[in-house]
C-alpha cells in the first residue's frame, strides 16, 4: 500500500511512520515528491494494517497497491522516474541513444566506432565484455580486458557506458568499470543477479525476456527496486512469436502500456529485435512515435568483419541517417535527441 504524508511532514514524523511500518515486519520505502512524502509498505498482507496508519494525524491517505508489483507501479509514484546515467537524463523530454558495438573486440574497434556514435548524437556507448551467445562455440566476449577498454574509451570521449553483467558474481567488477548495468534477456529472471544489481546503486538497464509477458518484466524491476536501487530503465527488445521472418517481434503496444502502467523510462532496442540491418531504422522511428525514452543500436564501422550480430549492426553513415530522422520525429512530438 501507498502512505501519503500532509504536505509539511517533519522529518520526525516520517521516522515516525517509518518506525511503525518497521515495528510491523513490513519494508519502506520513501519517495520525496515535490509536495509531499509517499511511503511503499511492502510486505504481505500490508493493507491489512491500513486503519493503524489512516489514525495518524500525519497521515493524508492510505491507498492500497492493485497490481502485484507495487514500487514501479504508476499508483506508487504517478510521476515519471528520470534515471541519470552521469549526466545523462533517461526518461525526461530528451529521446537518449545507446549506440555502440555489439561486443567489445579491440580498444581500436571501440575507439572508431564510440566516435562516429558520438558524433552523430548518441549520448551513452554501449558494448559486451561478457557475451550471452547461442552457442558456446561463439565469441563468448573479452571479459574484464573489455571493461577496460570501455572505461578508457569512456574516458577519452566523455560517453557514459554500458555493458552487460551475466551473473550476480559479475557485478562487483563490471560496476567498477562501467556507469550503467545491463541485464540481459536471458537472465531477465535470474533473480540473484536481479538482487545484486539492486543492492548496487549503479544504474541498470532491463531488458525484456524473449518469452516474458509485460507483468513478469515488470515484477523483475520490482526485484531490483525493492532491493533499493531505484535507477532501473527498461528495455523492449522483442519477444519470441510464431513470427519467424524477423529474429523477435518488436512489442511496440506493451512499450506504450509500460509508460501508463509504469514510473520508469523505457527504450527500445530494434536492432535485437529485428535481427536485421533494413529493419532497424524503420523500428527505431515508430518506437519514438509510441512514446519510447529512447533507443539502443548496434553499430559496426565494418559489420561484414563484427564478432557478433554483424548482420543487424549499421554502419556509421547508416546510423548518422538514423540519428537524422529520428531527430524529426521527436521534434514533431515535442520531444528533442
Ligand atoms: C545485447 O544487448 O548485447 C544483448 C545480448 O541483447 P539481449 O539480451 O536483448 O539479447
Ligand atoms: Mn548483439
Amino acid at each position: 500500500m501507498v502512505i501519503t504524508l500532509k504536505s509539511g511532514t517533519t522529518e520526525k514524523g516520517i521516522k515516525h511512520v517509518v518506525e511503525k511500518i518497521k515495528e510491523l515486519g513490513f519494508t519502506p520505502h520513501i519517495s520525496h515528491g515535490e509536495e509531499r512524502v509517499i511511503i511503499g509498505v511492502i510486505g504481505e498482507n500490508a493493507i491489512r494494517s491500513r486503519e493503524i496508519f489512516e489514525a495518524m494525524f500525519i497521515v493524508d491517505s492510505v491507498m492500497p497497491i492493485s497490481r502485484p508489483y507495487k514500487l514501479v507501479s504508476r499508483e506508487f509514484k504517478g510521476k515519471a522516474t528520470i534515471v541519470k546515467v552521469k549526466d545523462v537524463q533517461v526518461g525526461g523530454n530528451e529521446v537518449v541513444v545507446i549506440a555502440g558495438p555489439c561486443a567489445v573486440e579491440s580498444r581500436e574497434q571501440l575507439l572508431e566506432i564510440a566516435r562516429e556514435v558520438k558524433e552523430a548524437g548518441a549520448k551513452i556507448l554501449r558494448g559486451g565484455a561478457f557475451k550471452p551467445r547461442t552457442s558456446p562455440y561463439s565469441f563468448q566476449g573479452l571479459g574484464e580486458e573489455g571493461l577496460k577498454y570501455l572505461a578508457e574509451v569512456s574516458e577519452v570521449t566523455e560517453l557514459p557506458v554500458v555493458t552487460e553483467a551475466m551473473d550476480s558474481r559479475q557485478v562487483e567488477l563490471v560496476t567498477k568499470y562501467a556507469d550503467m548495468v545491463q541485464v540481459g534477456a536471458r537472465n531477465m529472471q535470474n533473480f540473484d543477479l536481479l538482487k545484486e544489481v539492486g543492492r548496487s546503486r549503479k544504474p541498470v538497464l532491463l531488458k525484456r525476456g524473449m518469452a516474458s509477458t509485460l507483468k513478469e518484466f515488470l515484477m523483475s524491476a520490482e526485484y531490483i527496486l525493492s532491493s533499493g536501487n531505484y535507477n532501473v530503465i527498461l528495455c523492449e527488445r522483442g519477444i519470441r512469436t510464431f513470427e519467424d521472418a524477423t529474429r523477435f517481434t518488436l512489442d511496440l503496444s506493451t512499450l506504450s502500456l509500460i509508460k501508463e502502467l509504469s514510473h520508469l523510462p523505457v527504450i527500445a532496442d530494434p536492432s535485437h529485435a529485428t535481427g536485421k540491418r533494413s529493419l532497424v531504422a524503420s523500428m527505431a522511428n515508430a518506437a519514438i512515435a509510441a512514446g519510447s525514452d529512447g533507443l539502443m543500436i548496434e553499430v559496426h564501422s565494418r559489420p561484414e568483419e563484427a564478432l557478433s550480430d554483424g548482420f543487424q549492426s549499421l554502419t556509421p553513415p547508416d546510423f548518422h541517417k538514423l540519428m537524422r530522422r529520428i531527430r524529426s520525429i521527436a521534434k514533431a512530438l515535442g520531444r528533442r535527441v
